[in-house]
């Protein structure tokens, strides 16, 4: 099986409950959504090639080729496969073959879209990292259908035993109101699920504001934190 790949590189987890983390970075072409504070828009969409560190491989990269490049790319500080995008689950059938040849843990950073594809993975997948959209997000024109879906992928990963946390990013127009369905719908899964709110970068929202969103959440759920992008300070990719 193959798949259309934009990068494949080592790095530090910038994001969420594992940040800090270094990881192989498999990152996929393609996505369904078109988020207005995206970092990622290049690999929205097919790519010729894969770039693997200075080298360049046409794509689409067959599985063996992909396994390859993780083991070239290993360290022994790393800790995980991050699978990401792009939206990585449009991939699941080459996830699946990829997880079977391989035995490192595998951490995937998804925008929790497709929970029939979830469903498909979840028995290869060890971490997964859901996003929920927000509407002033505008990443979709149905914005109900698409948070329905984010929650039955949580409630799919969560009840499959894979360690599950929800990302949501904070922009400017982010209000109680605003992120009021997404933490109730976390609470109705389980309100241990961890919630991260990722302040967007760059960010000058006032820290009154994230400080009571966290209140907010905080009253419903009893993991929220607040963490900003630290591969983006201290300017790796
Ligand atoms: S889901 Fe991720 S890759 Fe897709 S548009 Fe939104 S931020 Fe970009």
């Amino acid at each position: 099986m193959n798949a259309n790949i934009y990068e494949i590189f080592n790095s530090v987890q910038g994001e969420g409950i594992y940040a800090g983390t270094r990881q192989v970075f498999v990152r996929f072409c393609g996505c369904q959504l078109r988020c207005e504070y995206c970092d990622t828009k290049d690999a929205r969409h097919p790519a010729d090639e894969c770039r693997i560190n200075e080298r360049r491989i046409d794509n689409p990269l067959d599985v063996s080729v992909v396994i390859n490049a993780i083991n070239d790319l290993w360290t022994p500080s790393t800790r995980h496969i991050s699978l990401t995008g792009g939206e990585p689950l449009l991939h699941h059938g080459f996830i699946k073959e990829l997880a079977s040849n391989i035995s490192v843990p595998i951490y995937l950073e998804t925008n929790a879209g497709f929970p029939k594809y979830a469903r498909n993975v979840a028995d290869v997948v060890d971490i997964a990292a859901c996003d929920i959209k927000l509407p002033e997000h505008r990443s979709t024109d149905n914005y109900d259908h698409l948070l329905h879906a984010e929650l039955e992928t949580i409630e799919i990963f969560h009840s499959m035993d894979v360690e599950t946390f929800v990302k949501i990013v904070v922009l400017m127009e982010t209000t109680e109101e605003s992120i009021k369905s997404a933490v109730s719908g976390i609470e109705s899964i389980d309100e241990s699920i961890p919630l991260i709110l990722q302040p967007v970068t760059p960010t000058n929202i006032d820290i009154r504001k994230l400080l009571g969103l966290m209140d907010f959440a905080g009253a419903h759920l009893s993991d929220v934190r607040m963490i900003p992008q630290i591969h983006r300070m201290i300017r790796i990719p």
